[in-house]
C-alpha cells in the first residue's frame, strides 16, 4: 500500500490497479496503531516531524494530542498526471491539521493545498556520518577489502576519527567474483526500485560502455534479505540476476550486482561511502526521482555524476559544470557520456571538483537546519 502512495505520486500506477477500500482501510487501521504508540513518546507542545507521503495517516491523532505537525514531503513530479492527482486526493484529507507542509521544490506541492502552511526547502546531507565523511584511500581499499567487494579480503576494519567509529566486518553478497581494486568501475546505489532503473544502466553498459572501455560496473543496493516493506525489490533483483547471467562472458565478467549487508546502519553507510569514493563515475539513471540523495552524497565526494534529468537531480547538477544530465530513455548518450568520462579523466577530475563546491553550497546540514529551525520557531511562537 505505502509502495502503491509511492509509485503513484511519481505519477506511475506500477500494477496498474488504483488504491482499494479495503486497502486504505488496512492503511487507517495501521496508522491508528502506530500513532497510539508514537503518542506516547511525544508530548503536548513538541514539534513533531512527518517524513513523507506514508506518515500522513498520522496527523491527525497527532494533532489531536496537542502537537505541533509538520509534515514533508520529497516525492513529486515535475507535472502531474491523473495518477499523481488521484494519490493527493486520497491523501489531502490526513493533511488538513497538519501546521506547516515542507516539499523540497515548488513543483512537488500539491494542489488543492493552504499556500499559506507551504514551505520550500530542499533536503541535505550530513558531511560528519558514515555515509559521508572523509576517508583516506588506504581506508576505502581497507573497507572494500573486507567487505570484500575486493580481492584479497582482510577479515574485519575499524575506522575511527570521527565521534563514532564504525566496525566493518559483514561481506557483500557479489554476484561475480570481487573486482580488482585498480580497475576503473561505474557506481549505481540504489534500492532495487524500477524506478532507479537499474535494468537500464546494465544495458547502457552493455551495449555502449563496455565495448569502448575497459570499466567496470557495480550495482549497489541492500540485500535482497533485508527488504520487508517492498515486494517488487526482489522481484528486480532476480531480473538483475536473470540478465546478467544471459551476458557474454567476457562482459558478465565486468558486471557485478553488490547486495550489502543492512543489519547494522553503520556499517552498511560507510561501506557505500566507499564504494562511492572508489568509483570512477558514479550514475543515477533513475526514470523518477524526488531529490536523489545519492547525487548529492556521489557530489560530496567529488565525484563525476551522470545522472538523469528528473526530479531534485536538476536541482543539484547543473550540467556540464557539476555533472552531467542526461534524459533518462536516451541509453546511447547516457553510454557516451560516461564512457568520454572513463576516457577523460581530467574533465572528471573537474566536473567532480565542481560537484563538492556546490554541495558544500547548497546541500550540507547548516543551510537546511537553519531552515527548518526557523520554521519551529514560528510554529511554537
Ligand atoms: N542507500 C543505502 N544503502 C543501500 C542503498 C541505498 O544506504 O544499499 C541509501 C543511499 O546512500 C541514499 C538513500 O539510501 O542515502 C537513498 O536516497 P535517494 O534519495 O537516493 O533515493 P530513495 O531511496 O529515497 O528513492
Amino acid at each position: 500500500m505505502t509502495k502503491k502512495i509511492h509509485t503513484f505520486l511519481h505519477g506511475v500506477a506500477s500494477d496498474g490497479s488504483e488504491i482499494s477500500r479495503s486497502e486504505r482501510n488496512e492503511y487507517e487501521r495501521t496508522m491508528a496503531r502506530n500513532a497510539t504508540a508514537l503518542v506516547d513518546t511525544v508530548k503536548g507542545n513538541d514539534v513533531v516531524i512527518l517524513h513523507d507521503p506514508q506518515s500522513t495517516g498520522l496527523v491527525s491523532a497527532l494533532h489531536a494530542h496537542g502537537t505541533h505537525v509538520i509534515w514533508r514531503s520529497h516525492v513529486g513530479l515535475d507535472q502531474p498526471n491523473d495518477i499523481a492527482r488521484a494519490a493527493w486526493d486520497m491523501l489531502r484529507p490526513y493533511l488538513d491539521e497538519a501546521e506547516a507542509y515542507v516539499f523540497s521544490r515548488r513543483n512537488y506541492v500539491w494542489e488543492g493545498l493552504d499556500d499559506s502552511r507551504v514551505h520550500i526547502i530542499p533536503p541535505s546531507i550530513d558531511a560528519f556520518t558514515a555515509k559521508n565523511r572523509d576517508l583516506t584511500n588506504d581506508e576505502v581499499a581497507h573497507i572494500l577489502s573486507v567487505a570484500r567487494v575486493f580481492e584479497d579480503g582482510k577479515a574485519t576494519a575499524d575506522i575511527d576519527g570521527s565521534a563514532r567509529p564504525v566496525h566493518v566486518e559483514r561481506k557483500v553478497h557479489m554476484s561475480g567474483s570481487p573486482i580488482p581494486p585498480e580497475v576503473p568501475i561505474v557506481v549505481q546505489v540504489s534500492r532495487w526500485d524500477r524506478l532507479k532503473d537499474p535494468l537500464g544502466v546494465l544495458d547502457g553498459f552493455v551495449r555502449h560502455i563496455a565495448p569502448k572501455t575497459d570499466g567496470y560496473l557495480v550495482l549497489a543496493g541492500p540485500a535482497a534479505t533485508s527488504v520487508r516493506d517492498d515486494p517488487e525489490q526482489p522481484e528486480v533483483l532476480a531480473e538483475l540476476e536473470t540478465r546478467r547471467t544471459g551476458l557474454p562472458p567476457a562482459i558478465r565478467d565486468r558486471v557485478r550486482i553488490a547486495q550489502l549487508p543492512m543489519e547494522d546502519e553503520g556499517e552498511n553507510a560507510i561501506v557505500v561511502n566507499a564504494l562511492q569514493r572508489h568509483a570512477t563515475v558514479v550514475v543515477q539513471k533513475s526514470l523518477a526521482e524526488g531529490f536523489g540523495l545519492t547525487v548529492a552524497e556521489a557530489m560530496w565526494k567529488a565525484r563525476p555524476v551522470v545522472a538523469s534529468r528528473v526530479g531534485g537531480i536538476e536541482d543539484q547538477i547543473e550540467s556540464g559544470r557539476s555533472g552531467i544530465l542526461i534524459e533518462p530513455d536516451d541509453l546511447e548518450r547516457f553510454g557516451s557520456e560516461v564512457a568520454a568520462l572513463l576516457e577523460d579523466r581530467a574533465r572528471a577530475e573537474h566536473l567532480g571538483t565542481e560537484a563538492k563546491a556546490r554541495v558544500t553550497r547548497e546541500f550540507l546540514t547548516p543551510r537546511h537546519l537553519i531552515k527548518q529551525g526557523r520554521l519551529v520557531l514560528s510554529l511554537i511562537e
